[in-house]
């Protein structure tokens, strides 16, 4: 059965896109710990990160790397941290969050509750900061 997330590439669940290539989609995550927290993930299924195949792993990380430049250009932050759990959705995917310090990429603290129109207006900011880079 098909992942959520190649449901979310194929446009069968609906998504806040931030950018897409031939073989990368970058979307926001649903249940944020910062306003532009970003899930990057190859289009093609694979459950675990390492087992991405190395040309492919080069070009995923490249592709975070263009889309973190973009969330910072629009998120004021010190830093966009990325980091990997895949414990939850067995689909390799790169969280890029904006941080200001270590704890904000606790994964332990409370999830921002954002409406609609906000999770639209930051996708349309950095989707249109990704397109100028
Ligand atoms: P992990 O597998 O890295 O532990 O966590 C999966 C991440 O995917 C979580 O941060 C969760 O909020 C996010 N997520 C799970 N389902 C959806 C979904 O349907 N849409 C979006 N945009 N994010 C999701």
């Amino acid at each position: 059965m098909a992942t959520i997330f190649t449901r979310i590439v194929e446009g069968e669940i609906p998504s806040y896109k931030i950018a897409e290539s031939e073989d990368f989609y970058a979307f926001l995550d649903i249940n944020p710990l910062a306003k532009g927290h970003t899930l990057v993930i190859p289009k093609r299924e694979v459950d675990y990160i390492l087992d991405v195949e190395d040309n492919l792993y080069k070009e995923f990380f490249l592709f975070a790397k263009k889309v973190g430049r973009a969330i910072e250009s629009v998120i004021p932050c010190k830093r966009i941290g990325l980091i990997v759990f895949g414990l939850d959705v067995p689909h390799a995917h790169i969280h890029l969050i904006p941080i200001n310090k270590a704890s904000d990429m606790s994964f332990e603290s409370p999830k921002l509750a954002l409406e609609k129109e906000e999770f639209e207006e930051i996708a349309l900011a950095i989707r249109n900061a990704f397109e100028k880079l």
